[in-house]
């Protein structure tokens, strides 16, 4: 069985490490010379939208499956209508577009932060008194890692805020006072069986999630797990889908959702009896999903910019390091490293030592 993927960064690495055990085969199309999968399977490389590209890669995969949102439109139509290609396309037109994803949450009955579209200086402005200060201007499009966005701390940042859109359509948000942001981590199968990961707390910096933390038994989990069960089935979805939140006092606000697999559940890997990887891959191949419980105490950091050497990392007890094969740049995810372990004090010295070393290394 071959496994097709659009993008070829750490995600999909991830993808056919899983896949590998289970026969699997790759071919995954990316642009660039080298990325961190295409070591791991066929490398089609081009852009998104080569028609040519496009049709080897449908021709040559049984089943075709993505790393990120930004897929082309048109390269998911196409695929669609020549092969099977999972997350489906009506997943990736909603989580493409900021206001269509805030809309999609309402239909669902799940709350979030106070938004208003955006077109222009004077939509802006007429927002601003029901959005209040501070808020969030958000391009609609193409923002990952908190870019494309403007912090609005009071009416003199307007213009700046709506210049720095380049003229793209927005949205306006609520700036969200939140006590932490979470995500819940689902898959789920063609068959239509359901899994939920235990909720991951994330902590954020500059837009970047730094840490990932799995929380056991979590007061918000049962409603996390309702609200992205609306967004599965009303989807008619397969595969992992990650749906982030903000946690105001126990009332969930949701950000946004990632059709695919997410840096918030990377933890999985080691910290779950089945990490998200392989159960991407069990769904949509129908097959049975695996089980999602955490092993013990568990979390994720992440190494953005340059890594440190891997003999200081793995010197921290119960650390598993995980290099992506990229170069070192200012600001890019270039390794995590995951701790594990059944001893809750020891998870807590080792996160706190890797997240210094995370911190020593970080040139975001
Ligand atoms: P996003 O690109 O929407 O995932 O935003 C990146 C990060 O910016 C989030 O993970 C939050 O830390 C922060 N953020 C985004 N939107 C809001 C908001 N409305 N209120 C507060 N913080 C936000």
């Amino acid at each position: 069985m071959k496994i097709g993927i659009l993008g070829g960064g750490q995600l999909a690495r991830m993808i056919a490490l899983a896949g590998y055990p289970l026969g699997l085969k790759f071919i995954i199309l990316d642009p660039s010379e080298s990325a961190g999968a295409t070591c791991l399977g066929e490398h089609l490389r081009g852009q998104y939208d080569d028609p040519e590209l496009l049709a080897e890669l449908a021709e040559k995969a049984d089943i075709v499956t993505y790393e990120f949102e930004n897929v082309p439109a048109s390269a998911a139509d196409f695929l669609s209508s020549h092969t099977t290609i999972y997350p489906a396309a009506n997943a990736l037109a909603i989580a493409q577009d900021r206001l269509t994803e805030k809309n999609f949450f309402h239909q669902q009955n799940i709350p979030t932060a106070h938004f208003a579209r955006i077109d222009s200086l004077e939509d802006l402005k007429k927002a601003m008194p029901e959005i209040g200060y501070p808020a969030i201007l958000k391009s609609r499009r193409m923002g990952y890692d908190g870019k494309g966005q403007f912090r609005i701390k009071s009416p003199e940042d307007l213009s700046r805020a709506w210049v720095s859109m380049q003229n793209t359509p927005a949205i306006v948000e609520s700036f969200v006072a939140f006590k932490r942001e979470v995500s819940i981590i689902a898959v789920r199968r063609v068959n239509g069986d359901i899994a939920f990961y235990p909720l991951s707390e994330n902590y954020h910096s500059g837009g970047i999630l730094r840490v990932a933390q799995c929380c056991v038994n979590d007061v918000l989990q049962k409603t996390a797990e309702q609200y992205v069960t609306s967004l599965l089935e009303s989807l008619d979805y397969i595969g992992i889908i990650a749906l982030e939140l903000f946690d105001i006092e126990g009332k969930l606000l949701a950000n946004e959702f990632a059709p695919r697999v997410h840096n918030s559940g990377h933890w999985t890997i080691e910290g779950a009896e089945t990490s998200q990887f392989e159960n991407h891959l069990r769904a949509i191949l129908d097959l049975p999903l695996g089980s999602t419980k955490a092993r013990g105490h568990t979390g994720m950091v992440n190494f953005i910019g340059n890594v440190a050497p891997a003999d200081q990392i793995l010197s921290i007890p119960n650390c598993h390091l995980h290099l992506y094969e990229k170069s070192p740049r200012k600001g890019r995810k270039v390794a995590h490293a995951t701790i594990r372990t059944d001893d809750e004090k020891l998870y807590s010295r080792s996160l706190e030592k890797l997240s210094a070393l995370a911190e020593t290394f970080d040139d975001s």
